[in-house]
Parts: structure tokens; C-alpha cells; sequence
């Protein structure tokens, strides 16, 4: 079984969780940004600011990865034009000669001379309160005849040209470098809002499975989260919280699904989980639900032995256990001496140890075991089947097979196997198939023990 823990986007990042909590609570509603030229950006998030004491790439690092996952809606606020050099936003236009260039040009009624086609802003053939072309010196009597207006223009001091439209570049006014228009940085500013329809993911995300990890990890599991395992099938699945524990006679693998619906979740749903256990080879399986599950959906879970939380009892269920988190954590490696010392042990460990123990299966029969151990922890109870076969011959096939099939019979899928003098060829390679630990003992233990 391979796993591979990935990172878990926004939630490895505490400011974004911490803006998410914020936004949850009511006590930011809308991100809108503010214009701010004394800022690095230009503009800035106040309210986000104070709340997560960051501001610049950090902040807006935050503000996109919420927005990838769909929690935060962005929304266009503004266009800002920034400087190519500084990155400042504060720019001031300025006006240009599209011919030449220069920026010595007036804005002014321009006037044509008919006779010569001069043009030339009104004041420039103003002469003693007549109309004097200042190229050929003649009077200009009549508008329409002598001489036309050719409208409010520019004209350009130096090169004598004139337009309608000046030429616009952007001066920086911190570092005062001038920029044509199209070479300047444009920046869509937005402005952010909460998206509800993840409210009751969220609801989970930031307490419940906090919580549940916490739970798990005081417990001596490994946990990772949105873990990739191969499947027998070949395919690859993701496992929303895969929690480990090497038990020292057991590794425990727990499989942890999480389903968010608006109503209730339905069957489909928990198949699609409960393949995917399955296909990884992972039997004990928990479903955290939000709100519940649907009826079908219910009765399918009991019969595959999926353990339902849902997140509200998970609340109570977690902040008990957290608050007396158990004694024992310790992993110590176990090697096998004898059948008492296993059941010290196990019973060192928190198990419930019952000898020849009889156990009703799901045919009817009963069983019975020559160890049961159970452990509640809180999440799963893990229950190992412990049989302990002792023969004057090597254990064969058939006794396997039988100790077997109880086990699968009373849905125990731990298993131990304690053999004395030890297993056929045939047998150990069932046993090895089949996942149970084996112990084997070349003599029999002396009476007494
Ligand atoms: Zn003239
Ligand atoms: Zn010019
Ligand atoms: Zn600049």
C-alpha cells in the first residue's frame, strides 16, 4: 500500500484558515479593497489586514488561493495603471504633439486662413482687436469666407501641428519615468465575498476535523490528509484522512471519508467510499457526514461496517475524548514469547482480553475464539480474532482455512494466528494471503504458564 500526503492547499496556511473563520462568523463580510498610494500595491484590504496582520503578495496570495477553492467570489473593482519601472500606481497623464512628441502644445479655437490655408490658434491672429494672418500678414474680415474655425484643437508649439487628440503617456510620480499608454502595467483590482454553498463543508473543515485529527494523532495514529493509495485494481484513489497505527501486533488502517451534502447524503455516495476502502484494502472504514444520511444510504452503511459520525455528535465525541486524552501513546515493539505475555500485552494496551470467547457469526453459528481482544478508541472499535493452535503436527491447511472463515463469519478482518509446532507450506501461504499474523512455535509452551 502506498501513500503519498499531499499538501492540503489553503489549509496548510493558517492565514487563510484564520480569514475563513473570520468570514464564517460574520465579522468580515465583503473584502473591498481601498485605493492606498502609499502603499506597495497601491491599494490594500483593510479589513483583511488587520484581521490577519499581513498585507502585499501575502495577503493577495491568500485572497486567490480561497478564491481557487471556491470559498471566496471574486468580483471586478477597478482598473489601476501601474509603472512598468517602480510599480507605483501613482501616475499622472500628460499630453504630447502626435507628431513630434513634445509637450509644449496649447488647447484653443484654431482658426484657417482661406488665402493661404494657415491655421493657427485664435490669439495667434488677434492684432489690435482685428484678424491679422500672422504667415501672410493679410486682414481677415468674414468668418465662413475669409478665413473658418476649425473647432476647440490642440496645436503644437514646435512643430506647428495640429489635432484633436493629444497624445497620452503616464508619468510616474515616484520614480518620474514617462510611459507611452500602451506600455503601461494595467491591474484588475476585485472585490471578494463569501461563497455560502461552502458553508457546511467549512463548518467541518475548520473545527470538526481539526479536532478529529487531534483525536487521532493523541492516539498514536499517523494521519494524512487527501492521501493517494493504490488500489488492487490498479487505480488511484484518494482517501480523505487516512489514519495509521502500527499496533505493534496490528497495523490499523482507517479509512476516514467525509460527505457534505445540502439535505442528505445518498446511497451513491457511500458506495463510491465504500469501493474505494475496499479496493485499497482498507476495512475499517468511517464516514463523517454533514448533515446525515439518507435511509438507503444508512442501511447500506450498517451492513458494510461503515462507522457513521455525524458532525455534530463528533463534536461532543472528540471535545470529551481531547479533554482526557488516554494514558497510553507509547508504541513499543512487540516480539512474541508466549501466549501470556501477548495477552499482557494487549491488555497493557488498552485491550479487553477474552479467552475462548464465544462469538455469534452472521450464519447463526457460534464461535469460539481462543482470544478476543477489543479496544474502543473512541472512533473505531478494533477487534483481533487470536487463535491459538496447538498440534503435535505442523497446523495444515484445513485448520487455517477454519479459523478463517470463523474470523470472516463474525466480521473480524484482524487477525492472529499462534501455531504450534508451526504451519504446513500450504497454510502459511493462506494465512499470508489472507492477512493474519502468524506466530509460530516450534515446541509447545510448558503447562503451567
Ligand atoms: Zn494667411
Ligand atoms: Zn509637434
Ligand atoms: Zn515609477
Amino acid at each position: 500500500m502506498e501513500t503519498d500526503q499531499q499538501k492540503n492547499g489553503i489549509w496548510t496556511n493558517q492565514k487563510a484558515m484564520l480569514l475563513v473563520t473570520e468570514m464564517m462568523a460574520g465579522r468580515i463580510v465583503d473584502i473591498r479593497p481601498q485605493v492606498d498610494f502609499t502603499s506597495e500595491m497601491g491599494f490594500n484590504y483593510p479589513s483583511v489586514e488587520k484581521a490577519l496582520d499581513i498585507k502585499g503578495d501575502e495577503l493577495l496570495e491568500v485572497l486567490q488561493s480561497l478564491t481557487e477553492a471556491d470559498i471566496l467570489r471574486e468580483k471586478f473593482f477597478d482598473r489601476l495603471l501601474r509603472c512598468p519601472q517602480c510599480r507605483s500606481i501613482n501616475l499622472r497623464p500628460t499630453t504630447h504633439c502626435p507628431k513630434c512628441g513634445s509637450g509644449y502644445i496649447a488647447r484653443g479655437r484654431v482658426l484657417e486662413h482661406s488665402a493661404c490655408k494657415y491655421a493657427g490658434l485664435e490669439e495667434e491672429f488677434i492684432s489690435k482687436g482685428r484678424y491679422i494672418c500672422p504667415k501672410c500678414h493679410q486682414e481677415m474680415r468674414t468668418s465662413g469666407v475669409d478665413y473658418q474655425s476649425l473647432g476647440l484643437l490642440y496645436k503644437c508649439h514646435d512643430c506647428h501641428e495640429t489635432f484633436r487628440l493629444p497624445l497620452i503617456k503616464w508619468q510616474c510620480l515616484k520614480c518620474a519615468t514617462v510611459t507611452d499608454e500602451d506600455k503601461v502595467t494595467e491591474l484588475n483590482i476585485y472585490y471578494y465575498s463569501f461563497n455560502e454553498d461552502k458553508r457546511s463543508w467549512l463548518e467541518f473543515e475548520l473545527r470538526p476535523k481539526i479536532q478529529l485529527i487531534e483525536f487521532l494523532r493523541q492516539r498514536g495514529y499517523k494521519v494524512a490528509e487527501k492521501a493517494a493509495i493504490k488500489g488492487r485494481s490498479g487505480a488511484e484513489h484518494e482517501i480523505d484522512i487516512l489514519a495509521t497505527r502500527d499496533d505493534g501486533i496490528i497495523d490499523y488502517t482507517i479509512a476516514i471519508g467525509v460527505k457534505v451534502a445540502g439535505d442528505k447524503i445518498e446511497l451513491g455516495e457511500i458506495f463510491d467510499f465504500d469501493d474505494k476502502a475496499y479496493d485499497v484494502g482498507i476495512h475499517d472504514k468511517v464516514l463523517v457526514v454533514v448533515p446525515e444520511l439518507g435511509r438507503e444510504a444508512e442501511k447500506f452503511a450498517s451492513q458494510q461496517r461503515i462507522k457513521v459520525l455525524e458532525v455534530r455528535d463528533l463534536d461532543t465525541v472528540l471535545i470529551g475524548n481531547i479533554a482526557t486524552p488516554p494514558k497510553e501513546v507509547k508504541l513499543e515493539p512487540f516480539k512474541f514469547e508466549s501466549k501470556k505475555q501477548l495477552i499482557d500485552y494487549l491488555m497493557r494496551h488498552g485491550y479487553d482480553v477474552k479467552e475462548n470467547a464465544i462469538v455469534k457469526g452472521k450464519s447463526g453459528a457460534d464461535h469460539n475464539i481462543g482470544i478476543l481482544a477489543t479496544k474502543d478508541d473512541g472512533i473505531i472499535t478494533h477487534r483481533i480474532a487470536i487463535g491459538v493452535l496447538e498440534f503435535e503436527q505442523p497446523v495444515d491447511l484445513a485448520t487455517v482455512f477454519e479459523f478463517d472463515d470463523k474470523a470472516y463469519d463474525i466480521g473480524i478482518m484482524d487477525k492472529v494466528l499462534i501455531a504450534t509446532p508451526g504451519l504446513t507450506p500450504e497454510a502459511r501461504q493462506f494465512a499470508k494471503r489472507q492477512k493474519i499474523r502468524l506466530f509460530e512455535i516450534e515446541a509447545p509452551e510448558p503447562s503451567g504458564n
